[in-house]
Order: structure tokens, then C-alpha cells, then sequence
């Protein structure tokens, strides 16, 4: 079996997410994409003291793009322009389809957990699928097998010959592996994938490069095996797809195919179109978390 070198292990850098720091690592300059993933934050782990409020994202919008959201610890309450509400847990996921457009928050539930670890993905919508009316899907159970003292979480797509139930729009996978116990596993690739292993917890050896905690080792297409050797509690996501032809840009919190797209869709939301929820849809959600405030997006650049 051929196994391609790692192309590059690229580590996190510190943003500002609704008041708490995450590790960002895509996109970068020198990795835009991994298949059709196209933004990968890290929030945690923390426990907030008593006088904090967690994670408190206000209303903002989305287009041309799905948040993915999977749970390690705490609660996090998801409200949207299309009037959903749903508490996401532990091992759990929340897919947000944002299509043409849609605005939410996110917000802690301090008073259930004062924990919180959490990954929140962009996943792009190909170009004929960036206008599809926007959803909103919650995945309270995914499925789970284990191998070598590794438990796999399939997170979407299929892995290991599991499918997880996750809607989706191109050729992806993405799945959680937490070491049980300290040794190594070899699992099988698909080829036509780009993939990438992101360490959430501790630091793991893939195919002979170390991977520390918040650092994504990216292997290119090709790549049929990982060997992955961990110590016991060690949590990596696995994330790959079929790469995109062109890559999607990002601006704000906007994905688009052009440019045009994107200008219109930051001008919209500066308007507060409906584009982005009705009026009074859009009112409830600033109500929801007054404290947090809506984000308006840096000036229109073109
Ligand atoms: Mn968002």
C-alpha cells in the first residue's frame, strides 16, 4: 500500500469566539481546504469560573456553507432565523445548512455545565447547491465502534465501513477517534480523499509524524492507511473529502463561489434582509441573548 509523506503539520493559532479564545487552524494560507472542509475552530477545554458566562456568540449569518458542531463537554443552546432551538450535548452533532442564508446564536448553558469543549466545522456547498433553501439538523446519536482500544465516532460519511446519518452534500468524512487505551491502529482510507487528523486531546503519532494537541496533520490524496499510535485518552478528529476543483472564499462569515455573492450577501446583512430571517425572526434572536451583541461584519471591502 503506497502511504504519502504528510504534506505539512500545520498548528492552531488563538482567535475570539463569542468571548472565549479557540484554536483556529483552517483555513491558512498554506491549506485553504481539506475536501469540502473549509474552517476548523477548537473551543476548549474549559470550565468557566462563576462569574463567566461561556461561549455567547450574538446573531450573525451564514451563507453557501453547513456548521458543524460536535460536543465534548457542556451545553451549548442553538438558535436560528428559522425559529430552531436545540440544546446540543456531549457526542452530539448540530448541522446548520445555511444554503442561501440564515442567521444564529450560540450560547452556553451555564447553569447546566461550566464546561466546554466543543469543534465547530464549515463544510462548503458546491457551487450548485449554494443557494438551496437553508435547514437546520440535529444528530443526538452517531454511531460507534471500536477497534484496537480505539472508539470511532462516525461523524459524517463512512468510515471503517459505518455510515453516520449526517446530511451532506459532497464526498466527505469525518469521524472522532478517542484512545481507550495507549497502542496503535491502522485504519483503512478512501483513496480519492484528502484528509487531515486534527488533535483535540493530547498528541498522536500517524503514519510516523507526531501530531501534537491543536496541531492538523494533512496528507494529500491517495493516502490508503493510518497507523496512529496514542496514549490511552488521546482525541483526534479525522476529517477528508474529494477536493473541491476551487477552492470557496471566505469572507467574514460568509463561504461563496465569486465575489459577487459575497458582496451582496454582506450588504444584505447590513440591511437586515430577509435573506437572513424575518424581521421579527431576526429580532428574536438579538432578544434571546441580549447580552451578546450582533456581529456586523467588517466594512464591505470591494
Ligand atoms: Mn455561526
Amino acid at each position: 500500500m503506497s502511504n504519502p509523506s504528510a504534506t505539512k503539520i500545520i498548528t492552531a493559532r488563538t482567535a475570539d469566539v463569542g468571548g472565549i479564545p479557540v484554536a483556529r487552524v483552517l483555513p491558512t494560507r498554506e491549506q485553504r481546504m481539506i475536501g469540502p472542509w473549509c474552517f476548523l475552530d477548537h473551543a476548549g477545554p474549559v470550565e468557566f469560573s462563576e462569574h463567566e458566562q461561556g461561549l455567547q456568540v450574538g446573531p450573525h449569518p451564514h451563507t453557501c456553507l453547513q456548521t458543524f458542531t460536535w460536543m465534548m463537554a457542556g451545553e451549548v443552546m442553538h438558535r436560528d432565523s428559522l425559529g430552531s432551538e436545540q440544546i446540543i450535548r456531549p457526542q452530539q452533532v448540530n448541522l446548520m445548512t445555511a444554503g442561501y442564508g440564515i442567521s444564529h446564536t450560540e450560547s452556553s448553558l451555564i447553569s447546566q455545565s461550566k464546561h466546554l469543549h466543543a469543534a465547530q466545522l464549515w463544510i462548503a456547498l458546491p457551487a450548485d447547491k449554494a443557494n438551496i433553501a437553508p435547514r437546520f439538523d440535529h444528530y443526538p446519536e452517531l454511531p460507534v465502534s471500536h477497534s484496537d482500544g480505539v472508539q470511532i465516532t462516525v461523524l459524517v460519511g463512512e468510515f471503517q465501513g459505518v455510515e453516520a446519518p449526517t446530511l451532506h452534500y459532497s464526498p466527505i468524512v469525518g469521524a472522532e477517534l478517542l484512545f481507550q487505551q495507549s497502542g496503535s491502529c491502522t485504519l483503512t482510507l478512501n483513496p480519492a480523499f484528502e484528509h487531515g487528523l486534527f488533535v483535540l486531546t493530547g498528541q498522536c503519532k500517524a503514519n510516523q509524524h507526531v501530531c501534537g494537541e491543536n496541531e492538523l496533520g494533512v496528507w494529500p490524496v491517495g493516502t490508503e492507511q493510518f497507523t496512529i499510535t496514542a496514549e490511552a485518552g488521546c482525541r483526534v478528529l479525522l476529517i477528508g473529502g474529494e477536493p473541491f476543483a476551487q477552492p470557496v472564499t471566505l469572507w467574514w462569515n460568509f463561504v461563496g463561489h465569486d465575489k459577487a455573492y459575497l458582496r451582496q450577501a454582506q450588504q444584505q446583512w447590513h440591511a437586515r434582509n430577509e435573506r437572513f430571517g424575518s424581521a421579527a425572526k431576526q429580532r428574536a434572536l438579538a432578544n434571546a441573548i441580549p447580552h451578546a451583541e450582533a456581529m456586523d461584519g467588517p466594512p464591505v471591502p470591494w
